[in-house]
């Protein structure tokens, strides 16, 4: 008889991918003063494909969970999961501090040894720090096989067929349970959740730990100097025929 999947999906409260994020006035980080904030796209992602799966895979699916490492406001992430169909989900509650892809991946490793996760479905960055280095680094501490930059899952009993975005074309790789995946932007389209959906899944439990419940501490080892934005360009100019463009560039070398 094959494993029993237990999926756990990480998300992230982020600036909403439609903005245009601008430097804070300390020049520390992203302002997030009076801004909109969306569950990370690339989470949105793992959520649905988790939920694909339950729906593909019915019976061997004995619980999909969703965690959050953040503020109380991380809980509107962990809504958007169980109204697409989670059963659970846990808030790591850290206040407002930022904490960092090493720190993220200690707890998560926690979460998953506390509940008997067999599957991490990540996204493959959070598009606020871009570090896309979570799902890699919670391979390295449970020492699970990873296939990141998903675009493709097959699953079939314990071994399931991921296929990765590379450069320039995809690999196919094949591993057995426990794995990590990271998502990539074809694997799916999220659907939107409905306000009936969102308003029932008030009702399903939001489990809230600290940090210290689960022995992990989210000191800063980094410490942020300065963010700039890049110089602007300058505009160019128009040349009238092939004769000027020569000219000019000729003047530029
Ligand atoms: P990163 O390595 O920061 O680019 O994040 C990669 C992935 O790790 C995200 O797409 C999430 O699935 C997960 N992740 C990172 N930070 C958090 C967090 N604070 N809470 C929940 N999941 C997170």
């Amino acid at each position: 008889m094959s494993t029993k999947l237990r999926i756990l999906v990480p998300v992230k409260r982020v600036i909403d991918a439609s903005l245009k994020p601008r430097i804070n006035k300390a020049q520390t980080g992203v302002e997030t003063k009076g801004v909109k904030f969306s569950i990370n796209p690339f989470d949105d992602i793992a959520v649905e494909e988790a939920a694909k799966i339950k729906a593909a895979h019915k019976g061997a699916v004995e619980k999909l969970h969703a965690v959050s490492i953040g503020g109380t406001k991380a809980q509107d992430v962990l809504r958007i999961a169980l109204a697409k169909g989670f059963d659970t989900s846990t808030l790591v509650d850290v206040g407002e501090q930022d904490v960092e892809p090493l720190q993220v991946s200690k707890i998560l490793q926690k979460v998953v040894e506390k509940d008997n996760f067999n599957l991490v479905i990540l996204g493959k960055q959070a598009i606020d720090d871009d570090s896309n280095q979570t799902g890699q680094m919670l391979a390295g501490l449970l020492n699970w096989p990873q296939a990141t930059n998903a675009s493709e899952v097959v699953i079939e009993g314990d071994s399931v067929t991921v296929t990765k975005e590379i450069d320039g074309g995809a690999e196919t790789v094949k591993a057995k349970l426990p794995l990590i995946i990271t998502t990539d932007l074809r694997l799916n389209e999220p659907k939107f959740v409905t306000l009936p959906k969102m308003m029932k899944a008030k009702k399903k439990p939001i489990e809230t730990l600290k940090p210290e419940d689960l022995g992990v501490s989210v000191e800063q080892r980094l410490k942020v100097l300065k963010l700039e934005e890049p110089p602007v360009r300058k505009a160019g100019i128009k040349v009238k025929d092939v004769d000027e463009l020569v000219a000019k560039i000729k003047e530029l070398i």
